[in-house]
């Protein structure tokens, strides 16, 4: 484990701390019940060796391959998580909204799930530090305590990164806010909090 902490530090220029950041635990369980072909994929998928036009095109001398078809921008690993052209917006649009959909037996407050959408949507403009979005005021009670949690939680992804949201590597913090969703003598809360967690990781993976 020390060297692989040592390896993505390194390569990712994060602190100790914020390696120590990461809901790595959370990541683990979700894979440890998985059958080793998912495991690998998904592996690959974070390492960075799936065979995008880059990666293959070493084979070939043709470079106008390594373009993207849609954007031409050139295609590296990960393109698909920060290509602009619309069919791919759209496309991370809609799987966010299906995730929504899926996410919602958890009962997590909206303002969680649309302060990770934004941080990932303003991530693939940009690629730089995004401002917390100003959320409109759902009509409901404003919980002061559960946004400052998920400041807390989005300022911690920023030092992290959105790149590494997408591929899950989340801040401890959000499981801090999705426990503020539920009540505090709910027994239960730990779990779901928990629960709900590794279903955001596991949705991402699909
Ligand atoms: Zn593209």
């Amino acid at each position: 484990m020390i060297t692989i902490k040592k390896i993505l530090i390194g390569k990712y220029g994060w602190t100790h701390t914020t390696f120590d950041e990461i809901d790595w635990n959370s990541m683990e369980a979700c894979l440890q019940k998985r059958p080793s072909v998912y495991i690998t994929s998904i592996m690959k998928l974070i390492h960075r060796w799936q065979p995008t036009l880059t990666k293959t095109s070493c084979y070939d001398k043709d470079t106008s391959k390594v373009k993207c078809s849609l954007c031409s921008e050139r295609e590296t690993q990960h393109h698909y998580l920060y290509c602009k052209h619309e069919t791919f917006v759209m496309a991370r649009k809609n799987e966010w909204l299906h995730f929504r959909k899926r996410i919602k037996k958890w009962k997590i407050h909206d303002e969680i799930l649309m302060c990770t959408w934004i941080g990932m949507e303003e991530w693939s403009n940009n690629k730089s530090i995004v401002m917390r979005p100003e959320l409109p005021t759902i009509n409901e009670q404003q919980n002061p305590e559960l946004s400052r949690l998920v400041d807390a939680a989005y300022n911690n992804q920023n030092v992290i990164g959105w790149y590494h949201f997408c591929l899950e590597r989340i801040s401890k913090e959000w499981k801090m806010c999705i426990r503020k969703c539920y009540d505090v003598n709910d027994e239960k809360a730990n779990g779901k909090a928990e629960g709900c967690t590794r279903g955001i990781i596991e949705n991402m993976w699909k």
